[in-house]
């Protein structure tokens, strides 16, 4: 026989890591509630362990935000189920913080609505994706990406590279037809 005073620092251990009343309750043979009970209906916020929904409601996001913040930004959940996604204290604060840190449309500079995360509009996102736009890294990226493709296509590359050149013409015509009008 174990004491009431052991079972209630069993209980304690298993919320500690982050089990539900009913989980504890199936290990220990009780019920849901007489667990509850003895553990004196302590959240598992008082245990330094926050929920994947905590982070969700908090900062409106979704699901899918979440699994991808936390793969950015390495972080290994306290304990994981096909219900739920447990966070210590230190990774829960990460997280809020990430999905703080912008707060503005990274091309307009205006609040950012509900739901919108780098950009308030779909006008801002597509501007904001021009190549004009792109950093230095992301250029040279891109234009490593284009050589290749140019070296594994080279006849659709060659194609692409014959239109471009008779736009290209063709642009410069009519602009010299303009300019003799003018
Ligand atoms: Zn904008």
């Amino acid at each position: 026989m174990i004491t009431s005073e052991e079972l209630k620092n069993h209980i304690d251990d298993l919320r500690f890591q982050g089990l539900s009343f009913q989980e504890i309750g199936d290990r220990v043979n009780l019920s849901r509630e007489r667990v509850r009970q003895i553990n004196g209906a302590k959240s598992l916020h008082s245990y330094g362990l926050w929920f994947g929904n905590d982070v969700i409601r908090r900062c409106g996001i979704d699901h899918k935000h979440l699994k991808n913040a936390i793969n950015l930004l390495g972080i290994v959940p306290y304990r994981e189920t096909k219900a739920k996604i447990l966070f210590n204290m230190a990774d829960y604060i990460m997280l809020v913080n990430h999905f703080s840190v912008s707060k503005t449309c990274r091309m307009c500079g205006s609040p950012l609505p509900p739901k919108k995360w780098i950009y308030c509009s779909r006008e801002c996102a597509i501007e904001g994706n021009k190549y004009k736009h792109r950093s230095p890294d992301q250029r040279k990226k891109h234009s490593e990406y284009v050589k290749n493709w140019q070296r594994q296509n080279p006849e659709k590359a060659k194609e692409i590279n014959d239109r471009s050149n008779d736009k290209r013409r063709a642009k410069k015509q009519g602009q010299s037809v303009k300019d003799i009008i003018k």
